[in-house]
């Protein structure tokens, strides 16, 4: 399968387990009370001006690992994204804080009642109201408990959720999905964890050869879907439009990042259309 570059084909690991796991929402619009979880999260490490992490139990060599990853990711989003680098308009959420809970079954016992989160999912970003002064960007996750070495779920994946919401997608949750956009949102969180991490996506790779979707069918993707349709091919969707319709893409993001919603509907849909469908079928068994 040539769904992974050859280049990013390092590490062909944490196959089904990961695949799974990458079943998170950036749901809750709201941005969450997080009053007294210090009391439940004692380690405060900042990781540079704009980042910093909130954990139940990390140690300083997780943490700084932990800093390194997210700070490395971000060229490599940029890369992908091709922005001039400038935040959306509006947009205030310079800073990001990591929750990182010690356990599944701790996420599940406190994020909810902590920040609101939906316990459901594996980590959720929330990115509150990014015009708000003052307003906290914020993703809660947990540590893996089922992995060998000290993984963080997820941590690629919300982090890309952030920088997507701040150099991307104009105004909050809400808005950036009144039209269906989530082919993108969590196509590309997917697309640029596997990709900076140089793993590849067996989910994606063990669905693609099904041809279960047009793509024309993919842009209309909502939360509605299931997990398959909005991940995996959400993945596809992304990987194909991005290494052989760059200049689409571009155009969309242009409409995205202005929150011209309706303009990039339009063009997915209808200029777009259904053209691309046929090569997208052929792809998928490539
Ligand atoms: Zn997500």
């Amino acid at each position: 399968m040539s769904l992974v570059p050859v280049r990013r084909r390092v590490v062909q690991v944490a196959l089904t387990a990961l695949a799974a796991a990458a079943t998170t929402l950036a749901v809750v619009p709201a941005s969450a009370s997080a009053q007294g979880a210090d009391a439940y999260l004692p380690v405060n490490y900042t990781c540079s001006s704009t980042l910093r992490i909130k954990a139940q139990q990390m140690t300083t060599t997780q943490l700084q690992s932990t800093c390194r990853s997210l700070a490395g990711q971000d060229a490599y989003f940029h890369n992908v994204v091709k922005d001039t680098g400038q935040p959306v308009a509006n947009d205030r959420n310079t800073s990001l804080e990591v929750v990182v809970f010690s356990s599944g079954s701790e996420y599940r016992r406190l994020a909810g009642y902590l920040y609101g989160a939906n316990t459901g999912a594996g980590g959720q970003y929330m990115e509150g109201d990014p015009s708000a002064y003052g307003n906290q960007a914020r993703f809660v996750t947990y540590r893996d408990d089922t992995a060998s070495t000290f993984t963080i779920k997820n941590l690629n994946h919300e982090y890309t959720h952030y920088l997507d919401g701040r150099f991307d997608m104009y105004g909050d949750w809400t808005a950036n999905t009144s039209t269906p956009t989530l082919w993108w949102i969590e196509g590309l969180a997917e697309y640029v964890s596997y990709g900076y991490l140089g793993k590849w996506n067996a989910w994606a790779g063990g669905v693609a050869s099904q041809q279960t979707y047009a793509l024309s069918t993919l842009f209309d993707t909502t939360q509605q879907n299931d997990q398959d349709r909005i991940y995996a091919w959400g993945y596809l969707a992304v990987y194909y439009m991005l290494e052989n319709h760059p200049a689409d893409v571009a155009k969309v993001l242009g409409h995205y990042r202005t929150g011209n919603w309706q303009a990039a509907r339009t063009y997915l849909k209808q200029t777009i259309g259904t053209s691309y469908d046929a090569d997208f079928r052929r792809w998928l068994l490539t």
